[in-house]
């Protein structure tokens, strides 16, 4: 038994109510233990809408912005995503349950404390179609390219050139930009490979620091 099932849950209904956040991204919080993501001391405020400190200076995502995120990028079962930002590990078991066993969530994050901790816990929970990379996801991550989605969990100056490459025909990126003033946009990549971008929104992220990203 979950002792924070209920707080879980609530979380999640609060979600569904105030964002409109859909059933498949609500079923997919519903089953990951955001508290075993986040550091002991930090536990009791796991289902709380909030980021949450990780180390390093980063933080876990608010579960609002996860949710919004996961719902942006469309998801479906199958689908190959890639996650730069890993960090907790918590917003790739999200997408992980929503693209299901056939699929494959990639996770590059550059602190290697964060990226082993993010595997031990995965790896615990039985998340086996999330592989945790450790390196500079501005450039992307070849290796397992082209992917269906991508999603970018810290701020970028522009949209990074690899990440464009790296994503298949008719694929979508989710991704913050901007230094001081911050915003969502959702890039999508037709089947000729025309770019089309829209804002969702302000948002407050932590900065992508990469070749491609701010410099540290
Ligand atoms: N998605 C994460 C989660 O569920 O816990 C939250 C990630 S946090 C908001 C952003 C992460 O991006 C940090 O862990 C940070 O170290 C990482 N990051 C920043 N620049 C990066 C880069 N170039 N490549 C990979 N990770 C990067």
């Amino acid at each position: 038994m979950d002792p924070f099932e209920e707080k879980r849950r609530r979380m999640v209904e609060r979600l569904r109510e105030e964002l409109r956040i859909s059933e498949k991204v609500a079923k997919a919080m519903m089953k990951v233990p955001r508290h075993l993501f986040v550091p002991k001391n930090y536990e009791r405020e796991a289902y709380i809408d909030t980021p949450l400190p990780i180390g390093f200076g980063q933080t876990i995502s608010a579960p609002h912005m996860v949710a919004i995120m996961c719902d942006l990028l469309d998801l479906k079962e199958g689908e190959k995503v890639l996650e730069v930002g890993g960090g907790s590990g918590y917003h790739a078991a999200v997408v992980a349950e929503m693209v299901g066993k056939e699929g494959r969530v990639v996770a590059i994050e550059r602190i290697v404390e964060l990226a082993e901790k993010a595997k031990e816990v995965l790896n615990l929970l039985g998340y086996e179609n999330v592989k945790v990379v450790v390196g500079d996801g501005s450039r992307g991550y070849e290796e397992e390219s082209p992917y269906d989605k991508i999603y970018v969990t810290a701020s970028a100056p522009d949209i990074p050139k690899p990440l464009m490459e790296q994503l298949k025909p008719g694929g979508r990126i989710v991704i913050p930009i901007g230094l001081h003033d911050q915003y969502l946009y959702v890039v999508d990549k037709d089947e000729k490979g025309k770019i089309q971008k829209r804002i969702w929104g302000p948002v407050r992220f932590v900065l992508l620091v990469g070749e491609f990203g701010f410099r540290e």
